[in-house]
């Protein structure tokens, strides 16, 4: 298994690098995770030994009323990570689809389903918790 996994922005000029990822991993089905992602869902991952190649000066964070913190690049718009209240850069979650290529995790659940959207449909064989992991 790979040790390096890379990840970037869609205009690039953000790029960071991995050595590992965390067991769990949901899609989000939170209202603020549809806004942020503009998309259905957002899918977030913890990391391990992030580092952040180039564009760390691209990186604008936008706090919103609960104190979470999320990250995008200022040039392009995309949604790189999610922080909770008070947490540093270092603990930062990183939005799954900016990996480049395969990565070694799963998708162990859907969370905050009573939030979707009703165009969207949930995975049949994923757990599903109406608000948080229970
Ligand atoms: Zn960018
Ligand atoms: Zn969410």
């Amino acid at each position: 298994m790979k040790s390096r996994y890379e990840g970037s922005c869609l205009c690039n000029k953000v790029t960071f690098r991995v050595s590992g990822f965390s067991e769990e991993a949901a899609h989000c089905y939170c209202s603020m995770c549809q806004k942020f992602h503009g998309a259905a869902f957002g899918t977030l991952v913890g990391v391990f030994g992030l580092t952040w190649h180039s564009g760390f000066d691209l990186l604008k964070h936008y706090q919103a009323e609960n104190g979470a913190t999320r990250t995008f690049c200022r040039e392009c718009g995309s949604s790189l990570g999610f922080r909770v209240k008070d947490a540093p850069i270092e603990d930062i979650e990183l939005a799954i689809a900016t990996f480049n290529g395969d990565i070694p995790v799963k998708i162990d659940a859907q969370i905050y389903t009573r939030y979707r959207s009703n165009w969207c449909r949930l995975e049949p064989d994923l757990p599903a918790f109406e608000e948080g992991r229970a």
